[in-house]
């Protein structure tokens, strides 16, 4: 059986990922890092486990991910956003944000690679955003942030594929989960009219497109940002 360890998993859409990739016969490890009894749950549910860990804080992920020993797919999917002007986000947050969504992933991806390069074998799925691709005011370091991550996947994935490793990325749009919760009815209205398809996303929608990455359907596709948002950034 196939391992598979989810960042965030304890989120709204990383449930969702652990869900589905472990309807797809994988053994999955759920990593949170303040929602225990969540994290627990789920991975109770699924037969899997859960991992606490702080994705920024390096030497808890290199400790951590040498507790599970081989992970054959990594998700880094753990992400935390703030709303506000650019000069108005202190630097302590900046740093937060990148720490967590940048470096975070580069971290987990840094613990994995050398059991997977050894094997020569390996799957990695970078979680970005649309506003990693266009840019959103009000979210600039998220935005940073999340291009980087594309930026990111797209080198990794050149350097690792001769070890047979692939490596992409899921740009998720609006997506109804915790991360969303603060905004108003109002703001909801006038977002949903921004999309094409005339619906929010789900974190179903995410977890597909994350579980086709995962497979062998997609063992040509290697460096790609696959985009799941109704259309809002075409
Ligand atoms: P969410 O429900 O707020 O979940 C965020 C997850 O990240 C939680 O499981 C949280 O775990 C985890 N996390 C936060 N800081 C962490 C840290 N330092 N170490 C380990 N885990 C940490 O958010 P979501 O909507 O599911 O978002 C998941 C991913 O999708 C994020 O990367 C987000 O940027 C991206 N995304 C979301 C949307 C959207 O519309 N929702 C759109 C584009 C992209 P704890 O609760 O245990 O801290």
């Amino acid at each position: 059986m196939k391992t598979a360890l989810i960042t965030g998993g304890s989120g709204g859409i990383g449930e969702a990922i652990c869900r589905q990739l472990a309807a797809d016969g994988f053994k999955i490890y759920v990593n949170f890092a303040h929602s225990r009894e969540k994290a627990e749950r789920i991975a109770e549910e699924i037969g899997g486990a859960a991992i606490c860990f702080d994705v920024s804080d390096n030497n808890e992920v290199i400790s951590a991910i040498s507790g599970i020993g081989t992970v054959d797919l990594l998700i880094n999917n753990a992400g935390v956003s703030e709303i506000g002007l650019f000069t108005d986000i202190s630097e302590k947050s900046a740093q937060k944000i990148l720490n967590i969504n940048l470096k975070g992933s580069m971290n987990c991806a840094r613990a994995v690679l050398p059991e997977m390069i050894r094997r020569k074998s390996g799957n990695i799925i970078n979680i970005s955003s649309m506003w990693g691709q266009c840019g959103a005011s009000c979210e600039v370091d998220y935005s940073a942030s999340k291009a980087g991550i594309i930026g990111f996947t797209k080198a990794l994935a050149k350097e690792v594929a001769p070890s047979g490793i692939r490596v992409n990325c899921v740009a998720p749009g609006f997506i109804i989960t915790e991360m969303n919760s603060h905004f108003s009815e109002e703001d909801l209205k006038l977002i949903k009219e921004d999309i094409p398809l005339g619906i929010f996303g789900q974190p179903r929608h995410i977890a597909d497109a994350v579980s086709f990455l995962a497979s062998d359907r997609s063992e040509y596709i290697t460096g790609q940002i696959l985009a799941v948002n109704g259309g809002m950034v075409i």
